[in-house]
């Protein structure tokens, strides 16, 4: 969860509890409706704060691929740095001298100096 959703969480659990105090000070000095009302109303923030976790949630499994190592070291880091660098599969194996005959990065031999 990032600073601005567990910000914007704080919001709305924030408006929450103003609208519930609200609802409250309805039903114990006003009409029966205005209370009803604002109860209702209090409950919107709670479902937007379920659905930024649902959102949390969902970013979480697109960044890292269901069943895969979750990468802990500072080791891990840099091997997944250099494999996210990597170009194409000859590059790789080449130790970056030559590139796929598809790859985009490939200057053709005759134009080589
Ligand atoms: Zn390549």
């Amino acid at each position: 969860m990032t600073r601005s959703s567990r910000l914007l969480c704080a919001l709305y659990l924030a408006t929450s509890t103003g609208l519930a105090w609200t609802a409250v000070l309805e039903l114990r000095y006003g009409p029966l409706w205005a209370a009803a009302a604002f109860a209702g109303a209090g409950t919107v923030p709670v479902i937007a704060v379920v659905r930024e976790l649902d959102l949390a949630e969902q970013r979480r499994a697109a960044v890292r691929p269901p069943h895969a190592p979750v990468a802990t070291g500072a080791a891990d880091a840099l091997v997944r740095a250099e494999l996210d660098a990597a170009c194409c599969e000859r590059w790789w194996t080449s130790l970056g001298a030559d590139h796929d005959a598809g790859c985009a990065r490939r200057v053709p031999r005759s134009s080589a100096a």
